[in-house]
This record gives structure tokens, C-alpha cells and sequence, in this order.
């Protein structure tokens, strides 16, 4: 082992424990290849080489986007995620604190695998009442701020196409980019800070949740904001820093207060001794619980370009996205970055500028290949109206909170798990879940709207290139 070790615990998301590295480099290889971000550096040589970052600074201050792939790939937990089980453990045994819970779509495919289930099995009811015996006060669900996004960052995309074609203003950015992955965003926010314009000012389901819970949701149910504890279900480490992020506090208190990988709930349900495969499926509860099949795709590549063209094809046209039962097959699949174009034919009168247009969309996951997309934007070579971004390859379904081992079979089979979770649920696209609409009924009021833009939208920060 290393002599005279440092633990780096500053991050929120990640903790990078020296003495138990056994420096294979595994890690570096990772973030350098299949991420493209290069954080991890080998320093020294000899029995005083370690695994480093620029000039020795801690994770926190350095070029790292919190991804966690890098601890899907270490083979010894010298790199792990930051864990937040004490915190929450406490906050559900003080009787004065109100504890809501929100689980990502990604999770629902993946958590079975830590209970001894075979990759792919769909475990959500079986969470859900598991949570639910864990003590927490209200079970919900982030697949329902997915449709939310969906709404609000629809309705962004339209509104930017009619400012660049009606109004002409060319302070209009395009390609609209996706913001709901937070590796995605540190990463742009280092790397191509000049192009921050062309992110979407959506915040991410988890933090539009996040701001929903302590307003909405607080008064709805006539509690007080600051002894609601709101917790979310991640496959993800980044979420971690995004939670921790300074403006995510447009509730008035800290949007979202722990997050936890589905690996830490995985091992809250162990320590309860809940026997997980023998629970009787729960349904989630009311509010902010409902969610369309569009929502739940948003944990696979694709998903978010899929559920926004189901409804962005339907607020332009008044009909059925062109493609047999809602599938919009060309944005689905493994290759790195995809492209895909819908022809718009006779739009409603209020879209009638977009007559004839063709809406030119791509998708890339993993970091390496949003590189590849970013120089495009660059050398002026890419024509594209909206870009869906996923730091982690596969999406969340292969994000770097999930079940290790995490591979290219393991993260078809969460895929196949996603898209049938999807095909099963009654209502399949974003705007017509009953609780959206209730949502602006009685509190947003409409999309993009006074409200929105406080609680639902943000900013983004220029960070350094190391
Ligand atoms: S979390 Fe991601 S970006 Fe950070 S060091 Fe690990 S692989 Fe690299
Ligand atoms: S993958 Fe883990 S054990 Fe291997 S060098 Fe990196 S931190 Fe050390």
C-alpha cells in the first residue's frame, strides 16, 4: 500500500481513498477513453506512484464531472461515491421531519441486480413498497418532473424556433442542447463554456422536483417547507453535485437535500432486512407519483429526444408523432451519436412558419462522444436544432451510481427493461399526465410562465479547463 495516503473527501459526489488503490489505472483509462474528460492523471513512479489529478488538487477543483464511471471500473472502492445513508437514516427517525422520496426511471431497471435478481427485471412496485417500509413519508416519483421537463423544455425549443424564424433574432442559439445530465453540464461547463447559450435553461427532473417539493407540494399539503427532508433515488453520482450546487435553492431552502445510487439504497434495504424479492408491489403516491411512459424513457439514450418529439409533434401539428405506436425507433439504439429528422406537414395555425420544415435532431451519450458533437457545433458543421446529451454511455440506465458491474450487455437488458415499462403504462406522453396538467392548473399556471422560470429554470457557470 501507498505510504503517507490522502483520503479526498471534498467532493459531494465522490471520494477518492488512495490507501486502497492498487494502482491498475483502470480509472484513468476510463475517464481518458470512454469519457474523454482526462481528470485522472498517474504522478510519480515507482512504490510512490499514485493516481492523481492536475497539480494534485482535490476532485472538487479539477476538470471531473462527477460521472462515476470511473468507480463503475475500479476494482477495489478506492473510488466511491460520497454516502449520504447516516443522513437519511436520521432524518426519517425524527418524528418533527417530513421525508419525500423521488426515484429516477433509471433505477427501477437496475436496483433488482444488487438484490440478486437477473439484469433487467423491472422492480418498480417492489421499490416502491420497499421504501415505503424503510420509513419514508411519501413515495414519489422523478419520472413525473421527467414529463414536467418535457412540457417546459418543449415549449423552450418551440419558442426559440419562432423567435429565429418569425421575430429573425439572431442572439437565438441553436442547437438546442439537453441539461438534464449533470456530468453533462460540468463537462460543457469546462470544456465549451463558450457555448452555455445553447444548453436548455430546464433544470433537470430531479431538481425541478427538487423546488416543486417544498412549494407545491408543501402547500398542497399544508406543510411547513423547512421540516420537509427531500431525498432522491440517483443512478447517478453527478446529481450529488448537482443537488450541492449553490443555485438550487429557488424553494427558499436547499432544493434537494441527500441523494443516494441506487447502490446505497440497495444497502438501506439490507440493513432494514427487508426481504425484497417476497414484497408485495406498491404504487407510489399521489401529487407528484404519476408519470407517462415518456418519462421513464428519459433513463435511456434517446429517451428525452423521444418524449419531447412526442410532444413537440403534437403542440405543432394537433396529431400522433408519425412513427407506429409512438416509437420513434431512429433515436433509440447503442451508436454513440444518432441523428434522426421529422418533416413537419400541416401544422396548426398558430405554427403555421414551421410548415414544411424538417426538425433536425441528434443524440450522443457518453462524454467522448459529446466531444465529437461539441467540435461539430465548433467547425460550423452541424445543422441541427436539438441535441440530447447523456454524460454516461447508454444514459442513466448505465450511469455511474448504478449496480456494478455495469457493461454493454448488462445495460441492454436495463434498455429492453426501460422501453417495456414505457410500452406498458396507459398514457405515453408527457402532456397528458393528469398530474402535469393539474400541476399548471393550480399552480404553474402555463409553461414557460412567471413561476416556471423561477422555480423550474436555470444558469449555468464558466469553469476552468483542468
Ligand atoms: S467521475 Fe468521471 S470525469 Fe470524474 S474522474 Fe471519474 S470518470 Fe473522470
Ligand atoms: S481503478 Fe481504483 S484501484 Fe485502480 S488505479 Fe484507479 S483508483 Fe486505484
Amino acid at each position: 500500500p501507498l505510504k503517507n495516503y490522502t483520503i479526498d473527501m471534498f467532493s459531494p459526489s465522490i471520494i477518492k481513498d488512495d490507501s486502497k488503490c492498487i494502482r491498475c489505472q483502470r480509472c484513468v483509462r476510463t475517464c481518458a477513453e470512454l469519457q474523454g474528460v482526462n481528470a485522472l492523471t498517474v504522478a510519480y513512479k515507482g512504490d510512490k506512484m499514485k493516481i492523481s489529478t492536475f497539480f494534485e488538487k482535490p476532485m472538487n477543483d479539477v476538470v471531473c464531472t462527477n460521472c462515476g464511471q470511473c468507480i463503475i471500473h475500479c476494482p477495489t472502492g478506492a473510488l466511491i461515491e460520497r454516502n449520504y445513508i447516516e443522513e437519511v437514516w436520521s432524518a426519517i427517525s425524527d418524528p418533527t421531519k417530513h421525508v419525500i422520496i423521488q426515484t429516477a426511471p433509471a433505477v427501477r431497471v437496475g436496483l433488482g441486480e444488487e438484490m440478486g435478481m437477473e439484469p433487467g427485471e423491472r422492480v418498480t412496485g417492489k421499490m416502491v413498497a420497499a421504501l415505503k417500509r424503510l420509513g419514508f413519508d411519501s413515495v414519489l416519483d422523478t419520472d413525473f418532473t421527467a414529463d414536467l421537463t418535457i412540457v417546459e423544455e418543449g415549449n423552450e425549443l418551440l419558442s426559440r424556433l419562432k423567435k429565429a424564424l418569425v421575430d429573425n433574432n439572431k442572439d437565438v442559439k441553436f442547437p438546442m442542447l439537453t441539461s438534464c445530465s449533470p456530468g453533462w453540464i460540468k463537462y460543457i461547463e469546462h470544456l465549451y463554456p463558450e457555448y452555455l447559450g445553447h444548453l436548455s435553461t430546464c433544470k433537470s427532473p430531479q431538481q425541478m422536483f427538487g423546488s416543486l417539493a417544498k412549494t407545491y407540494y408543501a402547500k398542497a399539503r399544508n406543510l411547513d417547507p423547512s421540516k420537509i427532508i427531500s431525498v432522491s433515488i440517483m443512478p447517478c453520482t453527478a446529481k450529488k453535485f448537482e443537488a450541492h450546487r449553490p443555485e438550487m435553492h429557488d424553494s427558499g431552502y436547499r432544493d434537494v437535500d441527500y441523494v443516494l445510487t441506487t447502490r446505497e439504497l440497495a444497502i438501506m434495504i439490507k440493513q432494514a432486512g427487508l426481504d425484497f424479492k417476497e414484497l408485495e408491489p406498491a404504487k407510489y403516491d399521489r401529487l407528484m407519483g404519476d408519470s407517462s411512459g415518456a418519462g421513464v424513457i428519459f433513463g435511456a439514450t434517446g429517451g428525452v429526444m423521444e418524449a419531447a418529439l412526442r410532444t413537440a409533434y403534437e403542440l405543432i401539428t394537433g396529431r400522433d408523432v408519425p412513427f407506429e405506436n409512438l416509437n420513434i425507433m431512429p433515436v433509440r439504439g447503442v451508436e454513440g451519436v444518432r441523428y434522426a429528422s421529422i418533416k413537419i406537414e400541416d401544422p396548426l395555425k398558430e405554427w403555421a412558419f414551421l410548415d414544411g420544415v424538417e426538425l433536425k435532431c441528434a443524440v450522443a451519450h457518453g462524454l467522448v462522444n459529446a466531444k465529437q458533437v461539441m467540435d461539430d457545433i465548433k467547425n460550423g458543421k452541424s445543422d441541427f436544432h436539438f441535441i440530447e446529451i447523456m454524460a454516461c454511455p447508454g444514459g442513466c440506465l448505465g450511469g455511474g451510481g448504478q449496480p456494478i458491474p455495469t457493461n454493454p450487455e448488462i445495460r441492454q437488458k436495463r434498455t429492453e427493461a426501460i422501453y417495456a415499462e414505457d410500452a406498458d403504462l396507459p398514457i405515453r406522453k408527457s402532456h397528458m399526465n393528469p398530474e402535469i396538467q393539474k400541476l399548471y392548473n393550480d399552480f404553474l399556471k402555463e409553461p414557460l410562465g412567471e413561476l416556471s422560470h423561477q422555480l423550474l429554470h436555470t444558469t449555468y457557470t464558466k469553469r476552468e479547463r483542468y
